[in-house]
């Protein structure tokens, strides 16, 4: 999953960056609503965490162009203000959940896994799909209840398939949403990955579509 991390507060921005990315998220970081923005017009993120009170560009106005644009994703905001006022602002802007600061980085974890998840319609934290479950909590695979260990790579993999599980994702998709802007992607490298992951759930979950991409699956579903 990528997530897009809008704070103009420094240590608070190195703090997000840190904890999403020691979640799993390949993490991309503005530091005014000018950069934000643009980012968010341009790539193709899962979530996003977005600060209101930001030089350039307000945070609400950034939201508001997102939404007037087509731009779909989850936005969490951060606001220094608690006032229910700005709540109400915020949620018509087009936020999907709000957190005040300060605040405790396992409950923006909690909100975003939330986030993430029903955005692709789950609504638990454990993602099954026959025999593999995913605990989004936790960050543990196992199949038929034996834990299978991941790299966080493989992981990140593992998870965004079976997010979007039933759907055909290409490998394009799947290196937009696995890298952040500053990796050097290459598109092999995800056959390499589901390669392993095949080898370690041990189970036909992940088929290839031919010229299209993967899609995860239940075992002996005809795709
Ligand atoms: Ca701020």
């Amino acid at each position: 999953m990528r997530i897009l991390v809008v704070e103009d507060d420094p240590d608070l921005n190195r703090q997000l960056q840190t904890a999403l990315a020691d979640a799993g998220y390949a993490v991309d970081v503005a530091l005014d609503g000018e950069e934000g923005h643009f980012l968010g017009s341009s790539e193709p993120y899962d979530v996003v965490v977005l600060d209101i009170g930001l030089p350039k560009m307000d945070g609400l106005r950034v939201l508001e162009d997102w939404r007037r644009n087509g731009r779909r994703f989850p936005v969490l905001l951060l606001t220094a203000r608690d006032r229910w006022s700005d709540k109400v602002q915020g949620f018509d802007a087009g936020a999907d959940d709000y957190v005040p600061k300060p605040f405790h980085m396992e409950e923006v974890l909690a909100r975003l896994r939330a986030l993430v998840r029903r955005a692709a319609g789950h609504a638990t934290s454990e993602i099954l799909c026959g025999p593999v479950t995913l605990d989004t909590r936790t960050g543990r695979v196992s199949v038929d209840g034996n834990p299978v260990k991941l790299t966080s790579h493989e992981y990140r993999l593992l998870s965004y398939l079976m997010h979007h599980q039933g759907r055909v994702v290409s490998r394009t998709e799947l290196v937009e949403h696995l890298y952040d802007q500053d990796f050097d992607r290459d598109s092999n490298t995800v056959e390499v990955f589901v390669g392993r992951i095949r080898k370690k759930l041990g189970v036909d979950m992940i088929q290839t579509v031919r010229g299209l991409g993967y899609i995860a699956a239940p075992p002996g579903t005809e795709t």
